[in-house]
């Protein structure tokens, strides 16, 4: 069967509804966020009929941090789209922690900025150019189906037939709740953010654990020309578990913290606080896929966010690049036994690195404890590389968050 024609693939326009093809799609994945995008710009250039939809029209907004990291970078680049996103990104000088006791810690690395909405866009624009469509439309179930499986969506009387589907909704699991998946009512976090235009000149991002949203932390993130991101996360404890309201928080960071303060001082906000939800850990695997009925997942939709630094963009996009290996496979082969090694995969190729992410969680909550750390990466070289290693990834976690290693900090 010949491919429909991708829709409008220019770089700055709107992307606007297509009439959605009657066709029999390879595969429709449910969400155009990091993880949705990613898959279907790998199956779309190894030559599938990839059909992409969203519920929302884009450019759209999603509350975010907008931070990229080493794994978000590697990502971008694997699909081609490195020197797009570097030219429409801010680069920074590295990352400056504060721990609570005001001590602060440099590390240097792959750090960009690049707001979500064209973030978002551009990588849509990546997967339709490489010959996926896009249709915007809420989806409203997905089940097996004549072809494999059907999609409904809101307001479309005929489901849209595919061979195999993939669902990156992100941290609102309500499509998986309807589709009968098992889910956790409360998330793993919750965070809220704001822009702010400022005079101020900061050059790396800032991460901020000065005890006023422990055990969360706030962040101001530079985007260029005046422009941050200013916000703060909850982790481990979502509001009405006991824990303090997070505007609250959000308000005792601005007042409180030094370098906030000056920011709000010489700026204004540009925009509402706006918050949404995190999910962490791989906190979805394997229970949110059916591989059997040709459907997986990827993204925070199974819980691929960092837990602790709330970091979810890169693991999205390798989620969906897990996930667009083995459907390719799939595809090619007509044979679908192989999908049901996903979750196994994902826990061979990730869970490592969320080991460190845990374990920084458990120890960094405790003031005293990120005070040492904090004091002992100030002074020690070998500790400042192990932790720059995990944000890199070319450190183990669990040797990093180690006695031993707080130890050799004291020797190297
Ligand atoms: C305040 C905050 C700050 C953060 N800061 C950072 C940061 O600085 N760096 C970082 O790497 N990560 C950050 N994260 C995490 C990051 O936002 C997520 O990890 C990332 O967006 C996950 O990508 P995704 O593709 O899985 O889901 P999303 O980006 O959430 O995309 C899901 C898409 O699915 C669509 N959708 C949902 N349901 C349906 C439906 N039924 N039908 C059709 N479409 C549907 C949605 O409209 C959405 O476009 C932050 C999160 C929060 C809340």
């Amino acid at each position: 069967m010949a491919h429909p024609e991708p829709t409008d693939s220019r770089a700055d326009s709107p992307i606007s509804s297509a009439s959605l093809p009657a066709a029999t799609w390879d595969v429709v994945l449910v969400g155009a966020g990091p993880a949705g995008s990613t898959t279907a710009l790998h199956l779309a250039r190894a030559g599938h009929r990839v059909l992409l939809l969203d519920r929302k029209s884009f450019p759209r907004e999603k509350v975010c941090g907008d931070g990229l990291i080493h794994d978000a970078i590697e990502c971008a680049r694997r699909a081609g789209l490195y020197d797009e996103l570097k030219a429409a990104a801010h680069p920074l000088d590295g990352l400056r922690v504060y721990a609570p006791n005001g001590l602060c810690v440099d590390f240097s690395g792959d750090f960009w900025t690049l707001e979500r909405l064209r973030l978002d866009h551009l990588l849509l624009r990546g997967a339709i150019t490489a010959g996926a469509s896009f249709f915007p439309g809420e989806v409203t179930g997905v089940s097996q189906g004549d072809a494999g499986v059907q999609v409904t969506l809101k307001g479309m009387t005929a489901p849209v037939k595919a061979r195999s589907a993939l669902l990156a909704t992100g941290a609102d699991l309500s499509l998986l709740r309807r589709m009968g998946f098992t889910a956790p009512s409360s998330p793993s976090a919750v965070a809220m953010r704001c822009y702010v235009q400022s005079e101020i000149e900061i050059r790396r991002l800032v991460v901020c654990f000065d005890g006023s949203c422990l055990p969360g932390y706030a962040w101001i993130f530079p985007l260029g020309q005046g422009r941050y991101n200013v916000g703060c996360g909850l982790f481990g404890l979502a509001p009405g578990d006991g824990a303090p309201s997070l505007q609250a928080l959000f308000n005792s960071f601005l007042e409180g913290f030094p370098l906030a303060r000056e920011l709000m001082a010489k700026g204004e906000r540009l925009s509402p606080l706006k918050g949404s939800p995190l999910r962490c850990g791989l906190e979805g695997v394997p229970g949110r896929c059916r591989p059997a009925a040709r459907i997986l997942a990827a993204g925070e939709a199974i819980g691929t966010t960092f837990p602790f630094t709330g970091e979810g963009i890169g693991k999205a996009m390798e989620s969906g690049e897990l996930a667009a290996g083995l459907l390719d496979e799939a595809l090619r082969t007509d044979r679908w036994d192989g999908l049901s090694d996903y979750p196994g995969l994902l826990e061979r190729e990730l869970r490592l690195k969320y080991l460190g992410y845990q374990k920084a969680e458990r120890w960094l909550s405790r003031p005293w404890v990120a005070n040492l750390v904090a004091r002992r990466a100030i002074r020690s070289p070998f500790l400042r590389a192990a932790l720059e290693g995990i944000l890199n990834e070319t450190a183990d976690p669990r040797r990093v968050f180690s006695p031993a290693t707080i130890l050799l900090s004291f020797l190297r």
